[in-house]
């Protein structure tokens, strides 16, 4: 999964990418790639279509969509003011990929009194 993540953010590079993770808390089983409709390269804005569809997906296959993922080409992997500002909704994961030297992954749960760092050891996170 997280090779994947990582995978996308380099092609997407220097743009950010963003995604979604389906899983079943606090297992993250998958990533799905979605489109990023923001034109600004400090942000990143989930394609609702895409969000839709991954909610099904998930459904289906009787898990959850439990976060996003999004990469920073040019800054450390920690939310940004704005990511923070922009939360999908309280309490989901986000994944974030930073590109600055190594690929470097954090995961973070988003709460509403700021963002919460957890390891990425997290139940199968790294399958
Ligand atoms: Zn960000």
């Amino acid at each position: 999964m997280v090779a994947a993540v990582v995978a996308h953010a380099c092609e997407a590079a220097p743009a950010e990418c963003c995604g979604i993770l389906l899983g079943s808390e606090p297992r993250i089983v998958e990533s799905v790639r979605a489109r990023n409709l923001s034109d600004a390269v400090n942000r990143f804005l989930i394609d609702p279509r895409d969000h839709i569809a991954a909610r099904r997906e998930a459904r289906t296959r009787n898990l959850q969509v439990v976060g996003f993922y999004h990469s920073h080409p040019h800054s450390g992997p920690t939310p940004s003011v704005t990511d923070i500002a922009e939360v999908t909704y309280d309490g989901c994961l986000y994944l974030i990929v930073s590109l600055v030297s190594e690929p470097a992954v954090r995961l973070f749960r988003m709460n509403r009194e700021g963002p919460g760092e957890l390891p990425l050891t997290v139940g199968s996170l790294l399958g």
